[in-house]
């Protein structure tokens, strides 16, 4: 660890922070340690490696345990925790657990869930072709809604901090959310419509966020799956610009 320069002599409201850095890092340093395996991005956010994600999302499913938090757990068989791979570039994010979804404690594992898996397979990132594997799947309320209405506010209060988690974790280039609550509850935006805003791009925590319909509305209006697939294609060339 070599090239730690001392930063007295430089103004700025960063200076703390890495005069603090250096300490520990001189720390480590005289343990002989050669190396931490984390890395500072562009923005200073510390970098998990997959396997550190892996880890955090586990301890985050210990911490939900047999979940009593709100109501919807008087009703549920499982909680939906979410699934896919912890580094992934792209994560969708739905309402809430339908009834296959309960039952098998997958997220969108019915007939809409196969629509989505239809729509991943059909996307890529840069020139290679995406499986479902490859992407991360999660709901704002993890325990299903009963006859699926909407989850209501005291349901979304309870359980949102655990869906801000898991993309504080996963921590993908870009969201593409699944139906008008997933959009609102995330962004905190009720007055936002999904007919008028679907296709544009918004910000969460400087994440890019792409509203699109949710395939449940699909499979009842199969006439606008184009739209989705036009969302989809701005999320794809979204991330070839990153490459
Ligand atoms: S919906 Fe969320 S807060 Fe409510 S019981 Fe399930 S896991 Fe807990």
């Amino acid at each position: 660890m070599r090239g730690i320069a001392g930063n007295s002599a430089m103004n700025g409201p960063g200076n703390d922070i890495i005069d603090d850095l250096k300490t520990v890092l001189e720390f480590y340093q005289a343990l002989g340690v050669e190396g931490i395996p984390l890395h500072l991005t562009s923005a200073g956010r510390i970098d998990q490696g997959n396997g550190d994600k892996e880890r955090l999302l586990s301890e985050l499913r210990n911490e939900i345990g047999d979940c009593v938090r709100c109501k919807l757990s008087k009703n549920r068989n499982s909680i939906v925790f979410g699934e896919g791979k912890p580094g992934a570039k792209i994560m969708f994010i739905g309402e809430g657990p339908g009834r296959e979804e309960d039952m098998q404690g997958r997220p969108f594992v019915g007939e809409a869930g196969m629509l989505l898996t239809k729509l991943i397979e059909k996307m890529s990132v840069g020139g290679v072709g995406l499986k479902r594997d490859d992407v991360y799947i999660a709901n704002i309320v993890k325990c299903r809604p009963p006859m699926n209405r909407d989850p209501e506010e005291d349901e979304v209060t309870k359980c949102r901090g655990f869906i801000e988690r898991q993309i504080e974790i996963i921590h993908p280039e870009v969201i593409i959310t699944l139906g008008r609550i997933a959009l609102q509850t995330l962004l905190k935006r009720p007055d936002l419509k999904i007919t008028a805003v679907r296709g544009n791009f918004f910000d969460y925590n400087g994440i890019p966020v792409m509203p699109t319909f949710h395939p449940a509305y699909l499979l009842r209006n199969p006439k606008d799956k184009w739209l989705t697939w036009s969302d989809a294609q701005k999320v794809m060339e979204r991330l070839a610009g990153r490459d």
